[in-house]
């Protein structure tokens, strides 16, 4: 008897998806790759450690492992994003058979996606491209997943991504099809762009707490978790608080880690496709940034003994500096949204907002009360920041972030993404904004032309200025 599903890629997320899937009863084969030099296959080692894999089939050899599976195959790739994607595919592509099903549940750049999709679709095969968030304990409990690809290729593979995903609050899949092609990593891309900013934003509020508050880490610990009674909740923010517990002898750990922020691309990845989109994403920019610029730590040591930058104390109330990050916030997932919503009419997605928020309610980094707000509203709000809720939550925090910019600024504090988002937003509601000088300036070196305001649509406008 042929397994139903098939694994390859027994790495980190691998391993937890597969235990996943075996704990609720599905027979699955796992392939791993053989190890030059260990005698035992990893999949077989990894098949005895757990038993809820008593009933998987465990392989190191790709053309067993694709004949022990029921036609229409259905494999899930689970490798590192790139070539080894393109390198399995080419394993696996001899032995599989018109109709069946390849999974990729990495984090695959979008357009390696689509072109995997158009590859495999002229050899009869489906390929679907799924966004897993959460991690190696989500993939384990309970993911968000986000697929996209062909539809009847999702009708044949839901029953098992929607039993391991994790349950929305009302005990619904966190998986639905979302879109055609690449539409599931773009989604998946944006999740971590999204993830990128709520980090250092909270990174951001840490600091000002810490240095400009003179709080110890369990104080602020005790303080986010404060905020993570109401609708500041979030598992970011819940993750932190316990971060901030933890000692290693007398020390904070936090004190220990060193402040070079790493990075495996998908920020990148966001940044460009929201510079090519049009779309200003710049808290998510300045996320992004802020990890290239915690990378130079010679040169930031060599520049903090040059201007031996000394830190002020902010006097302004803590409560400012929570309903700052609020604000930033709010501002951030906007971004987000308007990125998603200008790829779909891009790409003719048809993506549904307040969809893709639901499947972000769990199981994923940055599940919160604020996304958990965001599904309804985005059933019939197309532009968050115009809906009146959101409107009364910006307005009670516009001061508050207004006095933490100013206060973190004078006090020497770099606060990228909070400026970035008060900035964005004073920029977004200007009706007369400063650009009818770039206009301006564009027509005097370069004869582009300019419309005027009495006729906006009208024919452009040239001023011979010498
Ligand atoms: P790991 O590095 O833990 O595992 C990678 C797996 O891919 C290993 O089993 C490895 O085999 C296999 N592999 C790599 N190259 C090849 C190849 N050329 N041929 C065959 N097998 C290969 O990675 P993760 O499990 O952490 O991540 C897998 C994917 O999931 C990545 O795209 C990642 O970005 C994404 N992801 C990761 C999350 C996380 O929290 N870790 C969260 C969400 C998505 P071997 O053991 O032989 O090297």
């Amino acid at each position: 008897n042929k397994s139903e599903f098939g694994l390859i890629g027994l790495g980190v997320m691998g391993k937890s998806l597969c235990r996943n899937l075996a704990g609720k009863g599905f027979y699955i084969s796992m392939y791993n790759r053989h190890v030059d030099g260990k005698e035992e296959d990893i999949a077989l080692t990894f098949k005895k450690d757990f038993p809820e894999l008593h009933t998987a089939k465990a392989f190191d050899k790709m053309q067993a492992f694709v004949h022990s599976l029921q036609t229409p195959r259905k494999i899930m790739l689970m490798v590192n994003a790139g070539k080894a994607v393109d390198q399995v595919i080419e394993e696996i592509l001899p032995f599989m058979s018109t109709g069946d099903i390849v999974i990729d549940g990495g984090n695959s750049y979008y357009l390696d996606t689509q072109r995997r999709y158009e590859y495999l679709k002229e050899k009869g095969i489906s390929f679907m491209g799924v966004g897993v968030s959460g991690g190696e304990e989500g993939a384990l409990q309970g993911p968000s997943l986000m697929p996209g690809g062909d539809p009847d290729a999702y009708d044949k593979i839901k029953g098992y991504l929607e039993t391991i995903s994790a349950r929305d609050p009302d005990g619904n899949a966190c998986c639905s099809y979302l879109g055609k092609g690449g539409a599931g990593h773009f989604i998946k891309m944006a999740h971590n762009g999204v993830e990128y900013s709520e980090m250092q934003l909270i990174a951001e509020v840490y600091q000002l707490l810490r240095q400009g508050k003179n709080m110890q880490p369990d104080k602020i610990a005790d303080l986010f978790e404060e905020w993570c009674q109401g609708e500041l909740n979030s598992y970011l923010l819940e993750i932190t608080a316990k971060i901030l517990r933890r000692k290693e002898g007398n020390n904070w750990l936090i004190d220990l880690i060193l402040d070079k922020a790493a990075n495996k691309g998908t920020g990148n990845w966001t940044t460009v496709a929201a510079s090519q989109l049009g779309i200003p994403a710049t808290v998510l920019t300045s996320a992004l940034y802020s990890r290239y610029i915690s990378a130079f730590k010679s040169s930031r040591e060599k520049a903090s003994a040059l201007y031996s930058p000394e830190k002020l104390s902010l006097e302004l109330p803590i409560v400012h500096i929570k309903n700052a990050y609020r604000f930033a916030r709010i501002i951030n997932h906007h971004q987000g949204i308007s990125l998603l919503k200008e790829a779909s009419e891009s790409y003719a997605w048809e993506l549904d907002m307040s969809e893709i928020c639901r499947i972000w309610t769990n199981g994923c980094i940055i599940r919160s009360a604020f996304i958990e707000t965001l599904v309804p509203l985005l059933k019939k709000e197309k532009d968050i920041l115009l809906n009146a809720h959101i409107a009364g939550m910006l307005k009670e925090s516009y001061a508050a972030i207004t006095q933490t910019v100013s206060e973190a600024v004078l006090g020497h504090y770099p606060i990228p993404c909070l400026t970035a988002a008060l900035n964005y937003f004073n920029s977004y509601k200007e009706d007369r904004s400063n650009a009818n000088m770039i206009q301006a300036q564009r027509d005097f070196f370069g004869a582009h032309g300019y419309r005027k305001n009495d006729d906006p649509e009208g024919d452009l406008h040239h001023t011979n200025w010498s």
